[in-house]
C-alpha cells in the first residue's frame, strides 16, 4: 500500500464497524467498502483512483462544509461516522499528514445542534444481563449530562425501552442467544419515534461492576454511591461501565459535565405502558406524526430544554404525590401576580433564550461555536431578569412554593461567567474559529497588534502607490493584491518602459505587467504573517477561554435545569389559562371524581376544524363503583371518553393542572389501555392474537390502583368467542383485580354484567335518530344506564356505504333479530365456571418444583437428575 492507504488502514483497523471519514483538503473521503456503503447510502458517486498494493483505490467523498447533512442522513439510517482530521502540520511532515480520528458520530451519542432535534433528546443505553433473570441498565444523553440507573426483571425491558427511547443500546459480546434474539427483536421495529433502534456489541470485559462503580464515583466526584441509594446495583454499575466508556470513546474526551445521577426504581413511577403510550396519543400519533398529541398540545415552550423537560414530566408521573403538589403550587402561583400574570412576564424574558443546557454540554466537551457562546452570554442577563423578576414576585405572597424558590436560586448567573464571555467574544462573530473574527478587540495585546498591521495594510498600499506613481511618471500605475499571487504593482504595456531598475517582473498580461519591489515584498511577508498569526494566535485564545469556561460548568449546569424547569412551568400556567383548565386535588382514598371532563385533543380539534364545541361529561368511580359497562352508537364517543379519563388522571399526575371543571383523584399506580386493532406483522402476530397478548398483561399487572380502558375487547374473533371472553375478562378485573375500569363495548349481552357484579355500573353514550329516515344525531354525553342499540348501520350510511348495500344490510339485520329473539334462552355468561377437577399432578414435576437449585451441593444436584430420571420412567 502506499503511505497514505498504510495510514488510512491503520485507523481504519480502530473503527471496523464505523464508517470512516477521512479528511483530505476540502474533502471526507471514503475508501474500499466503506465507499460502496456510503455511495449506496448517501447517493454519491463512487470513484477510483491512483493504484494501492496493485489495486485501484475505490473512494467516494463528501465536501467538508455540508458534511452535517450527511451525518444526519447517516445517523437517521443507523450508521456511526468516525471523523478522521488533518492533526499533524502539512508544512513539516515528510508523508503523509499525521491524521487522527477526533470523534465518532453515533446516533446515541449525538451533541450537534444540527444533528439533534430541540424537542427530544438523544439517548445511549446500556444493557447487562445480571446472574438471574434480572438485567442492569444504564443510560444517558450527553447533552443532558444525568446518568441513570436501573434494574429490572428481563420482561419488562421493552416497557424500559419504550420510556428511555435509546438511539443505540450496548450490550456484551457474552450475552446468552436467547437474549441477543430479544434484543434483536426490539431493534427490528420502530420505536413510537419513528426511530431505529440500533443495537452495538461491546467486549465482555466493558461491563465491569467493579469498573462500572469506579467510573460512576468519578463522575461524580463522590466517596460512596450511598447518597443515592445506588451501591447494590451491580448489574447497572455493569452497565455504567460499558456506558461510560464507550460515550468517552465517541467523544474522545472525558465527560467533564456529567455529574448527576438519578436511579429509577420500578414502582416509583406511574407505569404508562407502550401500548397506553400509544393509544393515548401522547407524543406521536397513531400513524406516528408529532401532532396533534398531548405533547404537541402541551409544549408551548420557549426553549428547546423547556420542551425536553416537560416531555420528560409527562412521560414519567410519579405516583408518590410531592413531586406534582409542588408543580401545581408553582404553576398557581405563576398564574397570578398583576396586571398580568407573572406566567406572562417570565415568559416575554424567556423568549429567544438560548439552549444552555446544550451550549454547556458543548462546551463541557469542547465543541462550542463562538455564536453559541453570544448567545449564552445574553441568556446570562436574561436569567438574571427571571431571578429578579421570580423574586419580587415570591415576596407578595407569604409563602413561596419551594420548587420556585430553588428555581429563583438556580437561575443566578455564576459571577463573573457573563463578563469574561462578553470580553472575549466579539458581539457579532464568526460562525467557526479557523475563520478568525472570533475574539473581542481589546481581549488580547498581541493579538490587537497583529490585527492593527492587516488593518494599517490599506492605507499603507494606498501611500505606497501615490509614491511610486510620482517616482515613475506612470500615471495609472496600481498597488493590488490577489490571493494567488500577493502583492503586486501593476503597469499597463504601453508603460512598461517607465518601470526602474529594481522593479521585478511578477506575472505578464495580455495588456499589463505585474512587478513586485523588495519595500512591496518585506510588507507582504509582514502582512500575510500577521494575518496567519492572528488566526493561529485566536484559536489558541479560544482554547484558553474554553479551559477558563471550565470551571463554569456546574452551576451553568443547573442554571439551564432551572430555566427548563421554569419555562415548562409557565407553558403549563398558559395552557391552564388558555384552555381554561382546573387545578386537580389528591385524594387519600382510592376514586377517580371528574366533574365536566374534556379530552384536550380534541376539543383543540373541534374548535380548529369545525368550530364546534365538545361536550363535557362527568366520571366518578371510586371504593363503591370501580367499572363502567359503556355501550352506544358508533362514533358516539366511548373511546374519546375512556381516553379523556386517562388523560386528565395522566395530567395530574404529572403536575399540570386538568382539562375539567373539577378533579380529584386517589392513588393510581398504572394505565394501561386495550385500545383498537393492529396487526404486528413484524412478530408475526394477527389482530386477534395482539388483542389478547395485551389483553393477557393488563390482567396480571392491573392493582385496584390501577386504570384500565378495555375497548371493545374480543372484536377480533367470532361473536360467541368473543362475548365468552369479553365476560370472562371484565368478571376477572372486577372481582380479583378489583381495579378502576372503563369497559366500552358493543355486546349488549354485558350491559347485565352489573346486576350480578355490584361495583359495575352501566353508561351509555347518547345518541338520538332524528329528522329523516335512518338519520342519527350524536349528543357524545354520558348518561346513566345501558344503550339500546348500535346504530351500527346508520353510521355505515353516513359513512357513504352504498344505499343498496345499506338497505341489505337493514334487511339482513330484522331477519338476525327476529331469529334471536325466537332463540333467545337465559344464559348467564357471568357465572363463574364449575371449579376444574383437581389435576393431578405427575410426580416427576412435584419433585422437579420441589428442588431449589441454589440450595444444592454439585454431588446432591447429581443424586436428584437420578431420582428425576428414575420418577420419569415410572409408568403414569
Ligand atoms: P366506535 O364505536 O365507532 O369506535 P366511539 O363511540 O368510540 O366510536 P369516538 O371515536 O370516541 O367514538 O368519537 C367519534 C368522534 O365523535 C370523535 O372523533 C369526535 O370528533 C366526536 N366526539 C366524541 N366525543 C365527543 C364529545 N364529548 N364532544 C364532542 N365531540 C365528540
Amino acid at each position: 500500500h502506499t503511505p497514505m492507504m498504510q495510514q488510512y488502514l491503520a485507523l481504519k483497523a480502530g473503527h471496523p464497524n464505523t464508517l470512516l471519514f477521512y479528511r483530505m483538503g476540502d474533502f471526507y473521503e471514503l475508501f474500499y467498502g466503506d465507499a460502496e456503503k456510503a455511495a449506496r447510502l448517501l447517493d454519491i458517486t463512487l470513484t477510483q483512483r491512483g493504484q494501492s498494493a496493485g489495486q485501484p483505490v475505490i473512494m467516494a467523498g463528501v465536501p467538508f462544509h455540508s458534511v452535517e447533512s450527511y451525518l444526519a442522513r447517516l445517523i437517521k439510517l443507523g450508521e456511526s461516522v468516525a471523523i478522521c482530521e488533518q492533526v499533524g502540520d502539512p508544512a513539516q511532515s515528510k508523508g503523509p499528514v499525521e491524521r487522527k480520528v477526533v470523534r465518532v458520530v453515533t446516533p446515541g451519542t449525538l451533541t450537534d445542534t444540527e444533528l439533534l432535534s430541540d424537542k427530544s433528546e438523544a439517548v445511549l443505553l446500556a444493557v447487562h444481563p445480571g446472574a438471574r433473570t434480572g438485567l442492569g441498565l444504564a443510560w444517558m444523553s450527553l447533552t443532558q449530562g444525568i446518568i441513570h440507573l436501573a434494574q429490572c426483571d428481563s420482561d419488562e425491558l421493552p416497557d424500559w425501552i419504550a420510556r428511555i427511547a435509546p438511539g443505540e443500546v450496548l450490550y456484551s459480546g457474552e450475552v446468552t442467544p436467547t437474549f441477543e434474539k430479544r434484543l434483536q427483536a426490539l431493534t427490528a421495529q420502530p420505536l413510537p419515534s419513528g426511530q431505529r433502534l440500533v443495537a452495538v456489541v461491546r467486549p465482555a470485559w466493558a461491563f465491569d461492576a467493579g469498573l462500572g462503580e469506579r467510573k460512576l464515583l468519578e463522575q461524580l466526584q463522590a466517596a460512596s454511591l450511598a447518597a443515592w441509594d445506588a451501591q447494590e446495583l451491580r448489574d447497572a454499575h455493569a452497565a455504567a461501565a460499558a456506558l461510560l466508556a464507550y460515550a468517552e470513546h465517541t467523544q474522545g474526551q472525558a465527560l467533564t459535565h456529567v455529574r448527576s445521577l438519578r436511579v429509577a426504581r420500578s414502582g416509583e413511577l406511574i407505569d404508562l405502558p407502550v401500548t397506553t403510550r400509544r393509544n393515548l396519543e401522547l407524543t406521536h400519533t397513531l400513524r406516528g406524526d408529532t401532532a396533534p398529541t398531548l405533547f404537541s398540545l402541551l409544549d408551548v415552550c420557549h426553549t428547546g430544554m423547556g420542551s425536553r423537560t416537560l416531555r420528560t414530566w409527562l412521560l414519567e408521573p410519579r405516583r408518590e404525590r410531592t413531586q406534582a403538589r409542588e408543580r401545581l403550587a408553582a404553576i398557581g402561583h405563576l398564574r397570578g401576580g398583576s396586571p398580568v400574570g407573572h406566567w406572562q412576564t417570565l415568559r416575554g424574558i424567556l423568549k429567544g433564550a438560548s439552549d444552555v443546557e446544550r451550549v454547556t454540554a458543548r462546551t463541557a466537551l469542547r465543541q462550542v461555536r463562538p455564536r453559541e457562546l453570544v448567545g449564552l452570554t445574553q441568556t446570562l442577563a436574561r436569567a438574571a431578569q427571571l431571578s429578579d423578576t421570580l423574586h419580587l414576585g415570591l415576596d407578595d405572597g407569604a409563602d413561596a412554593p419551594g420548587l420556585l424558590a430553588r428555581i429563583t436560586a438556580d437561575l443566578r448567573p455564576p459571577a463573573g461567567c457573563a463578563e469574561r464571555l462578553a470580553s472575549a467574544i466579539q458581539p457579532e462573530p464568526a460562525a467557526l474559529v479557523r475563520d478568525g473574527g472570533v475574539i473581542a478587540d481589546g481581549f488580547d495585546a498581541e493579538l490587537d497588534e497583529l490585527r492593527g498591521i492587516q488593518n494599517n495594510c490599506d492605507s499603507f498600499l494606498i501611500d505606497l502607490e501615490s509614491r511610486e506613481r510620482a517616482r515613475t511618471g506612470i500615471a495609472n500605475l496600481r498597488v493590488q493584491y490577489n490571493k494567488v499571487h500577493g502583492f503586486y504593482i501593476e503597469v499597463t504595456q504601453g508603460q512598461v518602459d517607465k518601470v526602474p531598475d529594481d522593479y521585478r517582473r511578477r506575472q505578464t498580461l495580455k495588456n499589463a505587467e505585474r512587478f513586485i519591489t523588495p519595500e512591496l515584498k518585506a510588507f507582504e511577508d509582514k502582512a500575510l504573517s500577521a494575518q496567519e498569526r492572528a488566526l493561529a494566535r485566536e484559536k489558541w485564545l479560544y482554547e484558553r477561554l474554553l479551559d477558563e469556561l471550565q470551571a463554569f460548568i456546574d452551576p451553568l449546569t443547573r442554571l439551564a435545569r432551572a430555566m427548563a424547569a421554569l419555562d415548562a412551568l409557565c407553558a403549563l400556567a398558559e395552557r391552564s389559562l388558555t384552555l381554561g383548565w382546573c387545578e386537580p386535588q389528591f385524594a387519600p382514598e382510592p376514586c377517580i371524581e371528574i366533574r365536566g371532563g374534556r379530552h384536550p385533543v380534541v376539543e383543540a380539534r373541534l374548535q380548529e376544524t369545525t368550530g364546534g364545541s365538545f361536550i363535557a361529561n362527568d366520571t366518578v368511580l371510586g371504593p363503591k363503583v370501580r367499572m363502567q359497562i359503556i355501550t352506544g352508537p358508533n362514533m358516539g364517543g366511548k373511546s374519546t371518553y375512556m381516553r379523556q379519563v386517562a388523560v386528565i388522571v395522566l395530567l395530574a399526575g404529572m403536575g399540570s393542572y386538568v382539562p375539567a371543571q373539577s378533579c380529584r383523584l386517589g392513588p393510581i399506580d398504572a394505565i394501561h389501555t386495550r385500545i383498537g386493532a393492529a396487526d404486528d406483522l413484524a412478530n408475526a402476530q394477527s389482530t386477534f392474537m395482539v388483542e389478547m397478548t395485551e389483553a393477557a398483561q393488563i390482567l396480571h399487572a392491573a392493582t385496584p390502583q390501577s386504570l384500565v380502558l378495555m375497548d371493545e375487547i374480543g372484536r377480533g374473533t367470532s361473536t360467541f368467542d368473543g362475548l365468552a371472553l369479553a365476560s370472562g375478562i371484565a368478571a376477572h378485573l372486577h372481582d380479583k383485580a378489583r381495579c378502576f375500569t372503563l369497559f366500552a363495548t358493543h355486546y349488549f349481552e354485558l350491559t347485565e354484567f352489573p346486576a350480578s357484579h355490584h361495583q359495575a355500573v352501566n353508561v351509555h353514550v347518547s345518541a338520538v335518530e332524528g329528522g329523516g329516515k335512518g338519520n342519527i344525531v350524536f349528543l357524545h354525553q354520558i348518561e346513566p344506564g345501558p344503550a339500546s342499540r348500535s346504530y351500527g348501520i346508520q353510521v355505515a350510511r353516513l359513512a357513504g356505504v352504498p344505499a343498496p348495500v345499506v338497505q341489505h344490510a337493514r334487511h339482513a339485520l330484522a331477519a338476525l333479530e327476529a331469529n334471536s329473539e325466537r332463540h333467545r334462552e337465559q344464559v348467564d355468561l357471568f357465572a363463574p365456571p364449575p371449579a376444574a377437577p383437581e389435576a393431578e399432578i405427575p410426580p416427576v414435576l412435584a419433585a422437579l418444583a420441589a428442588i431449589d437449585p441454589d440450595a444444592l451441593s454439585p454431588r446432591e444436584a447429581l443424586e436428584q437428575l437420578y431420582t428425576l430420571k428414575k420418577l420419569a420412567q415410572q409408568p403414569s
